[in-house]
């Protein structure tokens, strides 16, 4: 039946012109002026991870549910190309470009399990999209250094902090621990939470030798 849901939604889309899913007018996915009107987030997050839109934000809040339960996979790609645009800067500012070597942009894991009920990762195609986004001499795309061991509970139904610390240690392996050393790497994330899951990433990462690892998530 899940197959038959994907292939139903993917024929609609093909059969239907993009209706923006703000204001159902017929332009894009998101039109221009629902983009501009977005929540940008205030709201702190940790060191080294930068956030785009306010996940209460209901259009961003309903872009990223649709992007992971309805097979709306032309979404992850707006919103990559919008997290590009949003969060360049920062990457300026911060002087992480290095000579000669690309950055990895490594999208967060979801489990095989997980991946097999939703048919992809949603964090692989905003990652992708980031990445296309750029100078393609500037990015390389990295999808097979880091896995999700185990199944773990959503860290946006814990409450607190340390609950999703807690929740969510050892959840990862760095498979390839000598393609990391000296790097600079961007990891990719829908939504992220205090406390979550690109602290523990940034952390496996750091202690594999990377150089400087930050997080870019598209809502907060
Ligand atoms: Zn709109």
């Amino acid at each position: 039946m899940k197959i038959l849901k994907i292939l139903i939604n993917q024929f609609l889309e093909i059969l239907f012109p993009t209706k923006c899913i703000g204001c159902h007018k017929y332009e894009d996915i998101l039109c221009n002026n629902c983009i501009n009107n977005l929540k940008i987030t205030e709201r702190p997050t940790e060191d080294n991870i930068y956030a785009l839109y306010d996940y209460k934000d209901p259009i961003v809040k309903d872009a990223i549910w649709k992007l992971k339960y309805h097979h709306i996979k032309y979404l992850g790609e707006k919103l990559g190309k919008l997290l590009y645009e949003g969060l360049i800067e920062n990457i300026d500012e911060m002087k992480i470009f290095q000579q000669g070597s690309p950055i990895y942009i490594i999208p967060v894991p979801i489990s095989n399990e997980k991946k097999e009920n939703r048919g992809y990762n949603q964090s692989e195609v905003i990652a992708k999209s980031f990445c296309q986004s750029g100078n393609p001499n500037l990015f390389l795309y990295q999808n097979k250094i880091i896995i999700k061991n185990k199944n773990t509970i959503p860290q946006a139904r814990l409450t607190n902090r340390n609950k999703r610390l807690q929740n969510i240690k050892g959840a990862f392996s760095i498979i390839n621990t000598n393609i990391i050393k000296g790097k600079t790497v961007i990891i990719i994330d829908d939504v992220t939470t205090t406390g979550g899951t690109m602290l523990e990433i940034i952390k496996i990462l750091k202690k594999s030798g990377a150089k400087k690892v930050i997080g870019f998530a598209v809502a907060h």
